[in-house]
C-alpha cells in the first residue's frame, strides 16, 4: 500500500501530544515534513515556518494534518486543497461556518479529502452509548463540562480572542459526542455568556437546548473549576439512566458498562485514512453550528477580569 505523506502544520500542545505519536503509530502515514512560525520542528524531519514555504520548495505532501488555532486555519486548508492535498482538520473545523462550507465545496471541486475531526467522538464509550440510546426515548439531559483553564490551556492568548471560543474550546467537544449520540437533533433554546472585561470569548456559559421531540438538555461550562474536574454527560431516557464520564471514557447504563485506554487520535487517522483511499470527505458542522448559535442568540453578561 502506498503510504500518505503527511505534514504536520502548527506545532503546538496538540500536534506533539496527539498527532505526531498517531502518525508514528499508523503504518498509513508518512510524516514528511512540519510546518509552525517558530522552533526548529522534530527530530530530523524537514521543517518550514509556513505552509507556502512546504508546498513551494519542500518535499511531496499527500496530505496535511491542521492543528492550529481556528482563526488561521481556513486559509491553510484552502491552500492546500487547491493543489488536491487532502486536509485533515482538528476541531473546531474553522472560525466561522461560512468558511467550513467553502472548504467542503473546494474540496468537492479539487477531489480531495477534507475531515473535519472531533476527537471525543472515538473516546472509548461513544459509540456503544450512541448503539444503546438508539431505540430510547430521551427525557432529559445535562452536561457538566468544567475544568480549570491555567491548567489545561496556559499561555493561550488565541483561546481568548474573537474565534477562539473560549470555554467552548473545550465546550464543543461535549457537543460532539452529543450530535453523535442522541437519536434525535439538538437546537438551542437560550444561553448566558459570562465573559471576562478584559477578553473577547467566554470563560463560562449555561446553555438550554431542546432536542426535536421536546426534551430538555442543559449544559453548564466552566472554565474557573479548580479541585476535580468534570466532563460529564448525564441522559434520562424512558430505559433508566446512561452516564458518560471523563470526556467519553466511561460509560454507564442500566445493565451494561464500557471504558477502555484512550485511542482518541489513533481512531482519527485510521477515519483519516480510509477516506483518502475511498475519496471522500466527513464534514459534520453540528457541534460548531450550536455553538454559533449561542453566540448569536445568547445573553452576554460582563463578569470579573481574568489574569492566566
Ligand atoms: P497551541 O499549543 O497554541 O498550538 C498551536 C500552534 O499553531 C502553535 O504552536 C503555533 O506555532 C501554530 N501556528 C499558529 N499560526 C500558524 C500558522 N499560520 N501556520 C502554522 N502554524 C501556526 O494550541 P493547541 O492546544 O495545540 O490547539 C490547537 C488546536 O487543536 C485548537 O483548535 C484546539 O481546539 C485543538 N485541540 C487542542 C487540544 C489540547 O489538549 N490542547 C485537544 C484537542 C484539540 P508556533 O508555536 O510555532 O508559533
Amino acid at each position: 500500500m502506498k503510504r500518505i505523506r503527511i505534514a504536520v502544520v502548527g506545532l503546538g500542545k496538540i500536534a506533539r501530544d496527539q498527532h505526531l505519536p498517531a502518525i508514528a503509530d499508523n503504518p498509513a502515514f508518512e510524516l514528511v515534513a512540519t510546518v509552525s512560525p517558530h522552533g526548529d520542528g522534530v527530530g530530523g524531519v524537514p521543517h518550514f515556518p509556513a505552509l507556502e514555504e512546504l508546498l513551494a520548495d519542500g518535499p511531496a505532501v499527500d496530505a496535511v494534518a491542521l492543528c492550529t488555532p481556528p482563526q488561521v486555519r481556513h486559509d491553510l486548508a484552502a491552500l492546500a486543497l487547491e493543489r488536491g492535498v487532502h486536509v485533515f482538520l482538528e476541531k473546531p473545523p474553522g472560525a466561522t461556518l461560512a468558511e467550513v462550507a467553502a472548504l467542503a465545496g473546494l474540496a468537492e471541486r479539487s477531489g480531495a479529502t477534507l475531515f473535519a475531526s472531533w476527537h471525543s467522538r472515538f473516546a472509548p464509550g461513544v459509540s456503544a452509548a450512541r448503539g444503546w440510546l438508539a431505540d430510547r426515548q430521551l427525557q432529559r439531559g445535562s452536561i457538566r463540562w468544567r475544568e480549570d483553564v491555567r491548567k489545561w490551556h496556559p499561555g493561550q492568548a488565541w483561546i481568548w480572542e474573537a474565534g477562539g471560543l473560549g470555554v467552548f474550546d473545550p465546550g464543543i467537544n461535549a457537543l460532539s459526542i452529543l450530535t453523535e449520540i442522541l437519536p434525535q437533533p439538538l437546537f438551542l433554546c437560550e444561553a448566558l455568556l459570562e465573559i471576562p472585561a478584559n477578553k473577547a470569548a467566554p470563560i463560562a456559559a449555561q446553555l438550554r437546548f431542546r432536542d426535536t421531540a421536546g426534551a430538555p438538555v442543559q449544559m453548564d461550562l466552566d472554565w474557573r473549576q479548580t479541585g476535580p474536574q468534570s466532563w460529564d454527560i448525564e441522559i434520562e431516557t424512558d430505559a433508566g439512566v446512561l452516564k458518560l464520564s471523563d470526556g467519553g471514557a466511561r460509560l454507564a447504563y442500566p445493565g451494561g458498562a464500557a471504558s477502555g485506554e484512550n485511542r482518541e487520535y489513533a481512531g482519527l487517522y485510521a477515519h483519516f485514512a480510509a477516506l483518502v483511499e475511498r475519496g471522500e470527505s466527513d464534514v459534520d458542522v453540528r457541534p460548531l453550528t450550536l455553538v454559533a448559535d449561542a453566540f448569536l442568540r445568547g445573553t452576554r453578561r460582563t463578569v470579573e477580569a481574568f489574569e492566566d
